[in-house]
């Protein structure tokens, strides 16, 4: 019987007569394991398979962009100052300049200098030059008196306030010629861009956004903007995926859908991973008649490194690798793929781009208690945060998205924990 009757482009799927000769052929002929025998593979820490995930070789492509295009981007290289800042003596005030320890009653103004135009005149005892913010300090003076504490007339300046500041930026007191302003792997955001621009920099090196190929398999989706059929749902991983490569600063590429059919999934696979950088699979990793992911990667040639994490959510998440391209399988539930992207996949992403990541995290006070009644596994739960205390949302199993949009942080139980008490502090990972 053929389930993906409604499935549009998607090819016709396997009889279950044809999926067990297919099981029994990879069962016979390769090492590789089919999704029948999924539960056999080994469950590992979330810990062992952040190191496997960390051990993935990785190349950073770099490309040189108009600083604008370089918002968002990760450095390639350091920034070095090519020139000090600021790159003269200047005025920081719109005042006068003098002579410091110049008492004199009365100063004859003998220019007015302006932001962007260099004095043409030195400056003596009983001599002042009237000067704007920003503009260069003319020779001989070396303070300036603002402005609120002189009187002016007659081409001549009175002091009749105490103005006890130099009000001067000296050269280099920012930066010195050829400093290291930014290091590599820093991610350009406005004030880095500001900085760049400051120091007349109008291309940078960043790291070329890496394309991460979403492929979603399920006979059961729709894309947003097509009505629904009769048990049929939204494809929310995709669209979650995307924003979240989004959010990484790389690319999003969409690679299409597959019904639930090995053969033809295998294929998708194979040819996907030669339009992308690291390939993310969503959906068909569980143990159901119908969830071909992981036969199908290693029918496309990818080696496997671990086919199930000890976490909740997300356990039956595969990982392998073609030559150099890493593949992810995750488990089709919305929550599971978002938090395992988060907690597997972004730190993978940010070393293709070259960046030194760190999950943001937040010490925080718990609100209500927390307690499980299983705990072998790790859990990444999530929280809202109100003013410093945060309460674990209600959340009905890995389909519960409503629950996740409100989410401001996952808290991680390490397995073996089965309560936290009220009022405990926790280090949260802010998303
Ligand atoms: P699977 O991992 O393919 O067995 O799917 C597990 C659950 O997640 C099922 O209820 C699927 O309908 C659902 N699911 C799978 N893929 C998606 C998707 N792209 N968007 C939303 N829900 C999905
Ligand atoms: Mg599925």
């Amino acid at each position: 019987m053929n389930r993906e009757g409604r499935a549009g482009n998607d090819s016709a799927s396997q009889t279950g007569k044809e999926k067990n000769k297919w099981q029994k052929r990879i069962i016979q002929y390769s090492p590789a394991k089919g999704s029948r025998i999924m539960s056999e593979a080994p469950l590992i820490s979330v810990e062992e398979a952040q190191k496997i995930i960390a051990a993935f070789p990785v190349n950073v492509n770099s490309e040189t962009v108009p600083l604008l295009t370089a918002q968002n981007r990760v450095l390639a290289r350091d920034s070095t100052a090519p020139f000090a800042v600021p790159e003269f003596d200047k005025s920081a005030m719109d005042g006068y300049a003098i002579i410091s320890g110049d008492r004199s009653p009365v100063y004859e103004i003998v220019e007015t200098i302006a932001a962007g135009t260099p004095p043409r005149r030195s400056v003596g005892r009983g001599q002042c030059a009237k000067i704007m913010t920003g503009a260069m300090l003319p020779p001989g003076a070396d303070r300036v008196v603002k402005r609120e504490c002189t009187i002016e007339e007659n081409g001549s300046m009175r002091i009749v306030a105490e103005d006890r500041n130099r009000n001067v930026r000296v050269k280099g007191e920012d930066i010195q010629v050829g400093q290291r302003v930014l290091t590599k792997g820093t991610r350009l955001r406005a004030a880095q861009i500001a900085l760049l621009a400051s120091l007349g920099i109008a291309d940078v090196a960043t790291a070329k956004p890496p394309r991460i190929g979403i492929l979603t398999t399920g006979s059961e989706l729709v894309d947003p903007g097509t009505p629904l059929g009769p048990a049929q749902i939204y494809n929310s991983n995709y669209y979650s995926l995307a924003a979240q490569i989004g959010d990484c600063g790389a690319a999003p590429v969409a690679l299409g859908r597959s019904a639930d059919d090995l053969k033809p999934t295998a294929a998708l696979i194979s040819s996907c991973l030669t339009r992308c950088d690291l390939l993310i699979v969503s959906g068909g990793v569980s143990a159901g008649d119908f969830d071909f992911v992981p036969t199908a990667m290693q029918q496309a040639g990818v080696t496997m490194h671990f086919q199930k994490i000890a976490v909740q959510p997300g356990m039956p998440t595969v990982f392998g690798g073609r030559g150099d391209k890493a593949v992810f399988g995750l488990p089709g539930n919305p929550v599971s793929t978002f938090v395992i992207f988060a907690v597997f996949i972004q730190p993978l992403i940010m070393r293709l781009l070259g960046h030194d990541f760190r999950p943001r995290m937040a010490k925080v006070t718990l609100g209500s208690g927390y307690r499980r009644s299983q705990a072998a596994r790790s859990a990444f739960l999530p929280l809202r945060l109100r003013d410093g205390r945060a309460e674990v949302l209600v959340y009905h199993g890995s389909a519960h998205l409503h629950a996740l949009s409100q989410a401001d942080a996952l808290l991680y139980v390490p397995a073996g924990q089965s309560e936290i008490s009220s009022g405990s502090t926790v280090d949260v990972r802010c998303l």
